[in-house]
């Protein structure tokens, strides 16, 4: 199925990436583009190469995150080159490229699906041992169009405790696997909270659901970040780079083996 649905687009010459996963989730607000980052800052913590390209173009968050939403992008005749975080994190996103922020992207899918593609195409990502793509969330077109034209290794899926046992978890995991790209597995955000007096865990939307549900898919759990008002400061001040717990050690893991393969 994969070769009849598959367009993969070539790389560009100044590009040499060894994985590239996306992140997906079924809708959004549950956190993608955070865990994407904090995906992204634990890579990069173990000293390897990564890039994040921020496929979701309608909201991108991710250039606000690392604190570099003004940054300014560097080209040649050749290529464009991503910009670099504080700690040499190479970023692309459409939020890089107008100049006013809070400007909505208002295209229609394709060319949105088309300028995702030249992220690709056209960016000189220099060599790469992980590549992130913050996905745009749901199943729609534009989520197609990345799926079958990237060369992607693998798909993290994002929820939400309440988006879990929905549907649209159950339609991005369809999509996947319609599409053939292995499911690396499951993070699940906003998980529970912790009592800032005691630091025990509170389970806010009761007891978790993550394992037993996993389970049915036949998916790994590769972690639960909690709601961490850390966390959310962090990525307001642009310095999620400076977090202390990324409470996704068991991911890195998986996507370090993943790499020695
Ligand atoms: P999505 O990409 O799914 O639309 P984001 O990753 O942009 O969602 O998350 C939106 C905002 O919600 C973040 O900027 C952050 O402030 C907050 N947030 C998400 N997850 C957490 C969490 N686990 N703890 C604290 N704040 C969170």
């Amino acid at each position: 199925l994969r070769q009849n649905i598959m367009h993969p687009i070539p790389k560009n010459e100044f590009t040499d990436v060894k994985k590239i996963y996306a992140i997906v989730s079924g809708k959004g607000g549950v956190g993608k583009s955070l865990v994407t980052s904090l995906i992204a800052v634990g890579l990069r913590r173990e000293g390897y190469e990564v890039g994040i390209l921020d496929a979701d173009i309608t909201g991108p968050s991710i250039p606000k995150m690392f604190g570099v939403s003004g940054a300014k992008i560097d080209s040649d005749s050749k290529a464009i080159y991503p910009v670099r975080t504080h700690n040499d994190i190479k970023v692309m996103s459409m939020n890089l490229l107008f100049s006013k922020e809070d400007a909505p992207v208002i295209w229609r899918g394709p060319l949105i699906a088309k300028t995702i593609e030249q992220f690709w195409t056209e960016v000189g990502w220099g060599v790469l041992d992980y590549l992130l793509i913050d996905m745009p969330p749901g199943t729609g077109d534009v989520a197609l169009t990345v799926f079958q034209s990237l060369p992607i290794d693998g798909i993290i899926m994002v929820t939400s405790p309440q988006d879990l046992v929905s549907l649209i978890v159950k339609k991005a995991y369809n999509m996947a696997k319609q599409m053939d790209i292995p499911i690396v597995g499951i993070v699940e955000n906003m998980s529970y909270a912790v009592c800032p007096h005691c630091g025990k865990e509170i389970n806010i939307f009761g007891k978790s659901k993550l394992e037993e549900e996993a389970e049915k898919l036949n998916l790994k759990v590769l972690g639960r970040v909690p709601i961490d008002p850390q966390l959310t400061a962090l990525c307001d001040s642009g310095e999620i780079e400076k977090a202390q717990n990324l409470y996704l050690d068991s991911c890195i893991e998986v996507l370090k083996s993943e790499l020695k393969e």
